[in-house]
């Protein structure tokens, strides 16, 4: 079964430069041609764009979507001039304890649909609300059911049970823990932050992992400067997430390693912390993702047109090097090949704009621009 998307005003690839007049031949899951509309293939079934923006559809390489509750008095709060701190993921354990496997799901499955409406097609997830062998072992179950990528973080904060007794509880998610939850999960991920766990713990956690066969991934410096970005670099990481308080250290390893570095600007806006500095990264040769990191303290948008906009509006990132770090990026980041382009060969992940270029995003915030999306060749929007 093959469908031709063709009369496409504006082509972001992620392979090349954009072309315009384009189409592209979709056949099964995956993407077949690639070219100009006049020389297009014929296809059983023809969808003509009439002259708008077709973009892959974005890749999403950091949330936490299994949970329950929310944390709107935080949150309001916070506007009131609180300051945040990493404490706060406690009460959210508490409610996603207490909830049922399908109230978790049900939840879970309306965040996913909610992301593919706004052009998301691959997220990754993680799990960190749970905190004991059982919880964390449901959550990276229940994230398995609509995702590949995912993620386990018992390492996400010391769970008051064992308040004071922090090593033990590295013990526990480098033990137990992590037998439960390594069958469900590709990556193993920590909270390096003051607050969270040391250097020390976070290597512990992450060296654990890659000994059963997952991927390390590392949340460092979102609430001050610290080791976890170069730990990531020296781990081999596939990435480092947040890097809002990135030293020029943290930035030379960076540009001389593989480790990608997800900025994640949902978390800034939403703190009021201050942006990384996109540019001076992209500049030092840094490989930079853009991600919503969806959870209910620090970032609860699921928007990459949003996350884009907030990109190039204060972090000084142009509206196409937001675009590729929400796709390709974030495609780096997992480390996939067959997602975040539009190539021959490809998974066909696409979103089709209600505009005539991608620049729309940035220069529409808040307006949905998403009018189609299309899912391994499947319309899922
Ligand atoms: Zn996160």
């Amino acid at each position: 079964m093959t469908t031709l998307i063709t009369n496409i005003g504006e082509l972001t690839t992620n392979d090349g430069p954009a072309l315009h007049d384009a189409a592209v031949l979709l056949d099964g899951e995956r993407i077949a041609w690639v070219g100009s509309a006049t020389d297009a293939p014929s296809s059983a079934e023809t969808v003509d764009v009439g002259g708008r923006a077709v973009i892959p559809g974005f890749v999403d390489s950091h949330s936490h979507l299994v949970f329950a509750g929310d944390r709107a008095a935080e949150f309001e709060a916070r506007m009131a001039g609180q300051k945040y701190a990493a404490g706060g993921i406690r009460s959210t354990v508490a409610a996603t304890r207490a909830a049922t496997d399908d109230e978790l799901r049900a939840r879970l499955r309306g965040f996913v649909d909610e992301m593919r409406a706004q052009g998301t097609t691959t997220v990754e997830i993680k799990s960190g609300y749970g905190l004991s062998v059982a919880d964390e072992e449901r959550l990276v179950r229940l994230a398995a059911e609509v995702t590949p990528e995912v993620t386990f973080l018992g390492a996400h904060v010391v769970p008051v049970e064992y308040a004071g007794r922090s090593d033990d509880y590295v013990d526990l998610v480098t033990g137990p823990m992590l037998d439960a939850c390594a069958p469900h999960a590709k990556w193993i991920d920590v909270f390096c932050e003051t607050g969270a766990f040391t250097v020390d713990q976070s290597r512990r956690v992450l060296e654990a992992g890659v000994s059963r066969g997952l991927v390390p991934r590392v949340h460092a410096s979102q609430l001050g400067p610290g080791e976890g970005v170069r730990l990531a670099v020296e781990l081999g990481a596939a990435s480092v997430d947040h890097g809002t308080y990135l030293t020029d250290a943290d930035i030379d390893a960076l540009a001389g390693s593989d480790t990608v570095l997800t900025l994640l600007p949902g978390v800034e806006f939403s703190t009021r912390q201050p942006y990384p500095d996109a540019r001076r990264l992209i500049d030092a040769g840094v490989t930079v993702a853009l991600a919503c990191d969806t959870n209910p303290g620090s970032s609860f948008t699921s928007s990459m047109p949003f996350c884009i906009a907030v990109a190039v509006r204060d972090m000084g990132m142009t509206p196409a090097e937001a675009l590729r770090a929400a796709t390709v990026g974030g495609a780096a980041a997992l480390r996939r090949d067959d997602v975040g382009r539009i190539a021959p060969g490809m998974r066909a992940d696409l979103v089709l704009l209600r505009a005539p270029t991608h620049v729309h995003l940035p220069y529409r915030p808040g307006v949905p621009l998403v009018e189609r999306v299309w899912k391994d060749g499947s319309p899922v929007a």
